[in-house]
């Protein structure tokens, strides 16, 4: 049995790819601090003979007795809210943390992917994204504490494969959503489809005008787990290129959930960026992926989950 250890494990990404991983017939050890996740999300693997879980902080040195065959680094504060909360911890375990999961792939002759971001593109000046743009990150802005940690951790990731000859595998993901999101995360999806549930107006940063393109989670796992089997260790984009307006966003929100909430404004947070959309032409070709499930398929099914979450989860909001 193959084993593969999932850094990140009771986040919403991670908790997905552990659920692949245990469906392709892997031996899952997960690793997470719970600093922003939660074990529901992985409670229905507890009983499973072939899921083990460490409670574990990746920025210290980390240890696992099993033998590994891969390792999937997903551990990081992710949404703007958490990692200007923890802004330290976010450094830390995109270098540290990196450092570690690097050496401990190495040690064991692991395969290592690195969840990295759309974000390494900070405010794009060009548009769509490819990989081959440097991007133009504020280094001392406040979302510099992630997008700088995930730049560190590409380079590093870079120089163990080009000098220790390790096999790297890194993906920029672009916005993702989908079931197990937390819903008081701050990201807009659960911020608006919390705000109508609730019945309060939805708050729409600056005027609206930024765009960011939305890839639903199965989508996602699937093409990172195409970058993990193939041979390819340059950084790969994933995510869906349909790009839509916050402000347009907002009010499919409104007819989604069929609520009457009106839209506020409020002040667009520092460096946010004014439009994201990924080129994909790198993932179709290498990894003969492309995104299957249409926006209003996936909002669905996000809206559904957020629904039959209970009153006081509900009730939990940083806005
Ligand atoms: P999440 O907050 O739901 O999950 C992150 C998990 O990492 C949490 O369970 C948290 O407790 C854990 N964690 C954080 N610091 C840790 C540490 N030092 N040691 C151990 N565990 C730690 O976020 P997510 O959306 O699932 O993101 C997962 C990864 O994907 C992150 O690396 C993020 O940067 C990357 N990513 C996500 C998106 C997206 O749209 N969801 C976009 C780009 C990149
Ligand atoms: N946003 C918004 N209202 C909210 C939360 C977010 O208008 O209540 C905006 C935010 O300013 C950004 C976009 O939605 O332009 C996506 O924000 P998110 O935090 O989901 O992701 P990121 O900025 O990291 O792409």
């Amino acid at each position: 049995m193959k084993k593969v250890l999932i850094t990140g494990a009771a986040g919403f990404l991670g908790s997905h790819l552990c659920d692949k991983f245990i469906n392709e017939g892997f031996k899952v050890i997960g690793m997470d601090n719970l600093i922003t996740g939660d074990l529901k999300n992985i409670e229905h693997l507890f009983k499973l003979e072939s899921f083990d879980f460490y409670h574990h902080d990746v920025s210290k040195f980390v240890h696992v007795p099993d033998e590994l065959d891969y390792i999937l680094h997903f551990a990081s504060p992710a949404s703007p809210i958490d990692y200007l909360k923890i802004p330290i911890q976010t450094l830390k375990v995109g270098s540290l943390g990196t450092h570690n999961l690097l050496g401990l792939a190495k040690a064991k002759g692991a395969r290592l992917l690195i969840a990295s971001t759309s974000e390494v593109y900070g405010d794009p000046l060009v548009h769509p994204q490819n990989e081959d743009y440097y991007g133009n990150v504020n280094t001392i802005g406040p979302r510099g504490v992630y997008d700088e940690a995930k730049r560190f951790q590409e380079s590093l990731t870079m120089a163990y494969h080009r000098f220790h000859g390790l096999e790297t595998r890194i993906v920029r993901i672009f916005n993702t959503y989908g079931p197990r999101m937390r819903l008081n995360d701050g990201r807009v999806i659960p911020a608006f489809i919390g705000q109508a549930l609730r019945g309060e107006d939805l708050t729409v940063f600056g005027d609206g005008s930024q765009t960011r393109s939305f890839c639903y989670v199965d989508d996602q796992i699937e093409g990172i787990y195409k970058l993990l089997m193939s041979d390819y260790a340059e950084p790969v984009n994933i995510g869906n290129p349909y790009e839509i307006s916050i402000l347009d966003f907002a009010q499919e929100i409104i007819r989604l959930t069929g609520t009457d909430q009106k839209i506020v404004f409020r002040p667009l947070p520092k460096d946010d960026p004014m439009q994201r959309q990924p080129d994909i032409s790198r993932a179709k070709s290498i990894l003969g992926w492309e995104p299957k499930v249409e926006r209003g398929e996936g909002m669905k099914l996000t809206y559904d989950y957020f629904k039959s979450l209970s009153k006081e989860e509900l009730q939990k909001s940083d806005h």
